[in-house]
């Protein structure tokens, strides 16, 4: 929420008012204080699923958290813990992977929004980390609108865009990037630790037309899991990546939110306050 919206939603002060604001760090009046001010809350929502011989299982859960965290910052958001289990049925071949059917992304999205509701947050800002939850949360979040709760997805946006400047290697489809030289790159910048470049290898499978239309098993695609090139990731590239990504989330969010406030939405007065 900008200045100008905290201001309308009758904010006042508060010692958590600046920035992001952590759940699962903070106290019960914390969060009630945060619901005052009307702070949106902010769920990074990833998996864990295999990535290639070099790249950690929690790879979309890494960028997914991340993401939020910018986003959170620049809305003085309430942040929630990072989900680190998705819907990624397609890597079911390789040991590892856990994946939660579609039901279970829409529920536990569906749960957590009207949990935070009900304290008296005035919307939901969901950071996806993995293709396989988009329709699942996309659902989630028609399932809260129609209860009057406003709910956004950030999926990555501009990230074809970026990836195609800052990258020397194609991806493996149009839009498709799997422990390729972008996230490589991505988990480069963020936790070099995590990262075995010594066993990344290059990985360009022939994409089945049906891809997405029908289930697949990536596997059987690729048996090292890798759909790209990560050989030429490097973590100046990574950053590159994440701070484009960042500017259109938060670009995004602060379209998202001053809708809200245009809607009346984000009046925290109009929302019960949390229970005793
Ligand atoms: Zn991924």
């Amino acid at each position: 929420m900008d200045a100008k919206a905290a201001s309308r939603a009758g904010a006042t002060a508060s010692a958590i008012s600046r920035g992001r604001s952590e759940a699962a760090s903070a106290t019960w009046p914390e969060a009630g204080s945060a619901c005052r001010r009307g702070a949106p809350a902010v769920l990074p929502f990833g998996a864990l699923e295999q990535h290639g011989p070099h790249l950690p299982l929690s790879t979309d859960t890494i960028m997914a958290a991340w993401l939020s965290e910018k986003v959170a910052d620049a809305v003085d958001g309430w942040l929630l813990p990072a989900m680190p289990l998705g819907n990624t049925s397609a890597n079911d071949g390789f040991p590892g992977t856990v994946s939660l059917s579609f039901d279970t992304v829409r529920a536990i999205a569906t749960d957590v929004g009207r949990s935070l509701a009900r304290s008296g947050f005035p919307c939901l800002i969901i950071v996806n980390g993995d293709w396989g939850n988009r329709a699942a949360l996309g659902q989630a979040s028609r399932d809260l609108a129609v209860g009057g709760w406003p709910v956004l997805v950030v999926d990555y946006p501009g990230l074809a865009e970026v990836a195609s400047a800052v990258c020397e290697t194609p991806a493996a489809g149009a839009g498709f990037y799997h422990a390729d030289e972008v996230e490589t790159s991505v988990v480069l910048a963020l936790h070099p630790e995590l990262v075995h470049m010594e066993r990344a290898v290059a990985s360009y499978p022939l994409m089945p037309a049906t891809l997405g239309s029908t289930p697949t098993d990536l596997a059987r695609l690729s048996p090292s899991g890798v759909f790209g090139d990560p050989r030429t990731a490097a973590a100046t590239k990574g950053r590159a990546i994440l701070d484009a990504l960042a500017d259109r989330a938060i670009g995004l969010a602060r379209s998202f939110l001053s809708d809200v406030a245009a809607m009346g939405d984000g009046d925290p007065t109009a929302v019960p306050p949390p229970a005793p």
